[in-house]
């Protein structure tokens, strides 16, 4: 809490909650259980360092609802990990896994180190006791509560994960589905590196593909040529700026902690990542401006901001200086209530983060069904499919007597990889979630904002899963 956030992120996310019930017809006690945090997981652990001290670890697991199990979510290391952030990330996941058709239930868990200030030897100590904390008590599992990568962490702590659990439970033949994000080689699914970045892309596209949407924020349809400006260059920022300067986009602000640069010519992510490399800094970059602080970046002009780093970046301080048409939070939370209110009275079309950002968990559930079915996607119809085009393609060359083209060959006669399941996968439910969310919009005028909405209709998913459990009326 701060004198800009004078509320926690938990309230926040209850704040939005609150707001967009009131366009729901549930009864208030349906609503008080769908709200709140079933189970909160608190522990401390010691842990060794390499320099002989002992240092006692706070970590967090906390599943906000079993609806539908498992639970699902990430975890985070950071300085700033505490129960309130946990719980509300927790609840943020019920609400995606919802509006995407995720059939799990909310989670999330955090760990409060800065990983920069741990070596790679104890942060795998670190990760493996966490796993055999949750082991212990049951709040860990392929049926019961499955983790992914979160900030801070990536596919080599879930390999870690995974690793820990399998030893713990030998033959357990679905153990591989105990956390998702995992490396390849550990039944890990492609895709899933980019899910999150890809899903951010797919979402937005969709609603600059909106005449009306884009007719009101004063835009011309499409990505081609819109200015990007990105904060964090981690993993989910990094994607969202390769697949938005891949399809046309001009990617003219990108922020990182140490601070912030500018071209109207637009910035290579990948330049930029391999700058950052060499030097320890984006700053510098070769053609580019350096803004005077990072938080300058959230304040450039362009048509589509993207926070992709930490919540409440974007709060009743900073959102009247915002210049952008649209903003997509590719982070969890990165925009307070009353940057909401800001947005509303300005104009600007906020697509909110618990669908926007829904590629990871989705291609996450992807990840999962490929552990439990213990095959390969695309390994059963590659084939056939190539086998059944190359005879359908033959059989309209000999009919129309004319030849396609060996390009054009090629593409007709590929068969699926694993890799185009997962892609198309994703964009089928980012399309469809982003329709669904702009429907109830529309069909309501009353509802203010593309978040309301988006809560109303994880709310009335929510809810109707229980009434037809019978538990409520
Ligand atoms: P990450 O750790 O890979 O990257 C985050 C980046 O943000 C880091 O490079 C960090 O240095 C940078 N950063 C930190 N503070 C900053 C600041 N003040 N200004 C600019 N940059 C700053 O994490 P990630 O996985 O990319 O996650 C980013 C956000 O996306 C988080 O809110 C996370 O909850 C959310 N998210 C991630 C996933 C996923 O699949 N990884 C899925 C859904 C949501």
């Amino acid at each position: 809490m701060s004198a800009q956030q004078p509320y926690s992120f938990f309230h926040s996310v209850e704040r939005s909650f609150d707001k967009a019930a009131k366009f729901t017809h549930w009864d208030l006690g349906i609503l008080e259980q769908i709200k709140a945090c079933n189970s909160v997981y608190q522990m401390r652990f010691p842990v060794k360092r390499d320099d002989g001290s002992i240092e006692v670890i706070e970590a967090y697991r906390v599943q906000h609802s079993h609806h539908k199990t498992p639970c699902k979510g990430g975890i985070r290391f950071s300085d700033e990990v505490n129960q309130d952030e946990v719980m509300a990330l927790a609840s943020l996941m019920t609400y995606k896994c919802a509006i995407v058709n995720v059939p799990f239930g909310g989670g999330k868990g955090g760990i409060k180190i800065n990983p920069r200030k741990y070596s790679v030897y104890e942060l795998e100590k670190i990760t493996r006791r966490y796993t055999s904390e949750l082991v212990k008590k049951n709040f860990i599992g392929p049926g019961i509560d499955v983790p992914a990568p979160d900030y801070g962490t990536g596919s080599r702590e879930m390999a870690w994960i995974v690793d820990t659990y399998s030893s713990l439970k030998p033959g357990e033949i679905d153990s591989a589905g105990c956390v998702t994000g995992k490396p390849l080689t550990q039944g890990g699914v492609r895709g899933r590196t980019e899910a999150t970045g890809m899903g951010v892309f797919f979402g937005i596209r969709e609603v600059c593909n909106m005449p009306e949407v884009m007719a009101k924020q004063g835009l011309s349809l499409g990505i081609e040529g819109k200015t990007i400006v990105v904060q964090g260059l981690g993993n989910v920022g990094y994607h969202c700026a390769k697949f938005f300067r891949e399809h046309g986009a001009i990617v003219v602000g990108l922020a990182e902690y140490e601070g912030a640069i500018y071209n109207a010519n637009g910035l290579n992510e990948e330049e930029v990542v391999q700058h950052r490399k060499a030097t320890g800094s984006i700053l510098n970059f070769p053609g580019a401006t350096n803004l005077a602080k990072n938080t300058d970046a959230l304040e450039l002009q362009c048509d589509i901001l993207i926070p992709a780093a930490l919540e409440n970046v974007i709060n009743g301080e900073n959102a009247p200086r915002v210049k952008a048409k649209i903003i997509g939070e590719a982070a969890n939370g990165p925009c307070t209530p009353e940057a909401d209110d800001v947005f509303a009275q300005k104009g600007i079309l906020c697509v909110p983060d618990m669908y926007l950002n829904a590629g990871g968990v989705t291609v996450s559930y992807f990840e999962w069904l490929k552990n439990l079915s213990h095959v390969r996607y695309g390994r059963m119809e590659k084939r056939f499919t190539e086998n059944m085009n190359t005879h359908i393609l033959s059989q309209m060359e000999e009919l129309s007597s004319k030849k396609v083209s060996e390009k054009e060959r090629t593409f007709i006669m590929h068969g699926p990889e694993e890799v185009d399941l997962v892609h198309s996968g994703l964009e089928e439910t980012m399309i469809s979630a982003t329709r669904e969310i702009m429907q109830i919009w529309q069909d309501n005028p009353e509802i203010p904002d593309m978040r309301t909405a988006a809560y109303v209709s994880a709310i009335n998913k929510v809810a109707n899963s229980y009434a037809e459990l019978g538990i409520f009326p």
